[in-house]
C-alpha cells in the first residue's frame, strides 16, 4: 500500500550524492524536506574526488565530521603529457602547500558516499527520505504535487529537480536540452597496488583523453589504492571490457607507466560513454534545476559533483534570502536569482572541460603548440600556476556564500 500524502516545503526528487546532499542542506535550513528516489549506490570503480570549496560546503553543513572517514586526502595533482605532440609540453605539479593548504581535496567511493548521506538524511528530523519514483506534476495555485508511481502525491512550495542527466521533473515541466556525446568511454576501477601514492592523484594526458589515477583510502589486504578513470575509444572500451581481470590490470599498469608498480583491480570496473548535455532553462514554475539533471560534462578535473554542492549552495542562499523577506519561496523572485547565480559557473565548467577535452583528442599541430605554450607559462610563471589552481578547487568568482567559510581537511 502507497504511504499517505504528505505536504512539505520542498521536495528533492533524485537520491543520488546530488539530492541527498541538496535535502541534508535545505532541511539544515530548518525547512521540511521530502527525498524521493531509488537508494543505488554507483558502485563500478566510480568515486568523487570532491576539492577545497566542496570540503567548505560540507563543513558548513556539519556533514564532513561524518564523510571524513571514508575520505582519502590528495595532497598534489600531477599532470603527464602523454600524447607524443610534435612541440614539448611540460609536466605540471599542482600542490596544496603552494596555496597554504594542507590538502587540495579529499577522494570518496560513491558506493560508500550515497549511503552515508542516505543514513544522515534518514536520521534528520526535517527529512522524510523514501523511495519513490516519480510519475507526474500538478500545479496547484500556489504549490505544486508531484505524483509517483505508488499512488501517493507529495505537495510542496518548491521541486528541486536533482533526478540526473534523463530527469523526469524536466521533462515534465518543458525544459529542454541540448546533447552532444564525445567519442569516448570513460572506464572506471578501483585498483589495489604495490608502491604508496603519497597522497597524489596523477593523471596522463593521452590522444584518447586522460587517464587519472586518484588515492583512496587503505583496505586490510590492500595498503595502497587509487581509483582509475580512464578515457577511451569506445573500440578500446568493448575489447577491454572482455578481457580477464588480471589483464585488464596488467594494461593500466603499462599505461600509467607504472608508476606505482604492479596493479590489481580490487572492484568491478565500470564504463560509462562520455556525453554533455546542458539545459535550456535552470529554472521552471515552482522548479530548480540541479546536479545532473542540470549539467553533465565528461569528468575531467573533477568537476561534476563539486559543480553541483556550488548548486545546492546558491540555491539554499536564494531560498532563504526569499524566506526572510516574506515571499514565496517557491515563486519566480528566488528562482530567477538561482538561474542568475549559477549559469554563468556552469557555462564555464561545461566549455572549460570541453575545450580541455577536445585539445587533447587531436594531433592539430597549432592546438599542440597552444597546449605547450599555456603549459610552459603555467609552469613557470608561479601566480598563473597558482590562480589555475584555485580555479579548479576553489574558485572564487562562483563561490556561494556556504563554500566560504575557511576549513581544512582533519
Ligand atoms: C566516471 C565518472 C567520474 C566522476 N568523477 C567525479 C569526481 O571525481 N568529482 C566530481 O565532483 N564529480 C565526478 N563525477 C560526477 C559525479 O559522479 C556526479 O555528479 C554525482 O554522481 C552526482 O550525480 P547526481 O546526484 O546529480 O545524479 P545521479 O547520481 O544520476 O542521481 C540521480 C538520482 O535520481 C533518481 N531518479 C531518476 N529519475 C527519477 C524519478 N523519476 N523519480 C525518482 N528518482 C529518480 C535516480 O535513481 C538517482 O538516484 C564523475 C562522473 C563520472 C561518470
Amino acid at each position: 500500500m502507497a504511504e499517505p500524502d504528505i505536504t512539505v516545503d520542498i521536495l528533492v526528487v533524485g537520491s543520488g550524492a546530488a539530492g541527498l546532499s541538496a535535502a541534508l542542506a535545505l532541511a539544515n535550513s530548518g525547512y521540511k524536506v521530502a527525498a524521493v528516489g531509488a537508494l543505488e549506490a554507483a558502485g563500478n570503480g566510480r568515486t568523487v574526488a570532491l576539492f577545497e570549496g566542496s570540503l567548505r560546503f560540507l563543513r558548513s553543513q556539519k556533514l564532513w565530521p561524518h564523510l571524513s572517514d571514508i575520505a582519502a586526502k590528495i595532497v598534489a595533482i600531477e599532470l603527464i603529457d602523454a600524447t607524443n605532440a610534435p612541440v614539448p609540453i611540460q609536466n605540471l605539479t599542482f600542490a596544496a602547500e603552494e596555496i597554504g593548504l594542507q590538502a587540495l581535496g579529499a577522494n570518496i567511493e560513491n558506493s560508500k558516499l550515497v549511503p552515508r548521506l542516505a543514513d544522515l538524511a534518514l536520521q534528520n528530523p526535517n527529512i522524510h527520505l523514501t523511495e519513490e519514483w516519480l510519475d507526474d506534476i500538478v500545479y496547484g495555485e500556489d504549490d505544486v504535487s508531484a505524483h509517483f508511481t505508488s499512488g501517493r502525491r507529495i505537495t510542496a512550495k518548491l521541486i528541486v529537480a536533482a533526478d540526473g542527466q534523463r530527469s523526469t521533473v524536466r521533462q515534465k515541466a518543458g525544459i529542454g536540452t541540448r546533447r552532444w556525446t564525445y567519442p569516448q568511454v570513460a572506464l572506471t576501477a578501483l585498483l589495489a597496488h604495490e608502491l604508496p601514492h603519497h597522497d597524489r592523484s596523477i593523471e596522463f594526458h593521452t590522444r584518447s583523453g586522460p587517464c587519472t589515477l586518484v588515492p583512496l583510502l587503505p583496505k586490510a589486504d590492500a595498503p595502497h589504492r587509487s581509483s582509475l578513470v580512464w578515457l577511451i575509444s569506445a573500440a578500446e572500451a568493448q575489447r577491454r571490457k572482455a578481457l580477464a581481470a588480471a589483464d585488464l590490470a596488467a594494461e593500466i599498469t603499462g599505461e600509467v607507466e607504472e608508476i606505482f608498480g604492479a596493479m590489481r583491480l580490487d572492484s568491478e570496473a565500470g564504463f560509462f560513454p562520455m556525453a554533455g548535455m546542458r539545459v535550456a532553462h535552470l529554472t521552471g514554475r515552482r522548479i530548480a534545476l540541479l546536479g545532473e539533471a542540470a549539467h553533465a560534462f565528461p569528468p575531467l578535473a573533477a568537476q561534476g559533483l563539486n559543480l553541483s554542492l556550488r548548486d545546492i549552495s546558491a540555491l539554499v542562499s536564494c531560498v532563504d534570502a526569499a524566506r526572510a523577506a516574506g515571499q514565496d519561496i517557491g515563486g519566480a523572485a528566488p528562482l530567477r536569482r538561482y538561474a542568475a547565480a549559477r549559469e554563468p559557473d556552469i557555462d564555464i565548467r561545461i566549455r572549460g572541460v570541453d575545450v580541455l577535452n577536445r585539445s587533447m583528442l587531436t594531433d592539430f599541430l597549432p592546438v599542440d603548440l597552444a597546449r605547450g605554450l599555456g603549459s610552459f607559462a603555467i609552469s613557470a610563471i608561479g601566480p598563473l600556476r597558482r590562480a589555475a589552481l584555485l580555479e579548479g578547487i576553489l574558485p572564487e568568482r562562483s563561490r556561494p556564500r556556504l563554500h566560504r567559510a575557511p576549513t581544512h581537511l582533519s
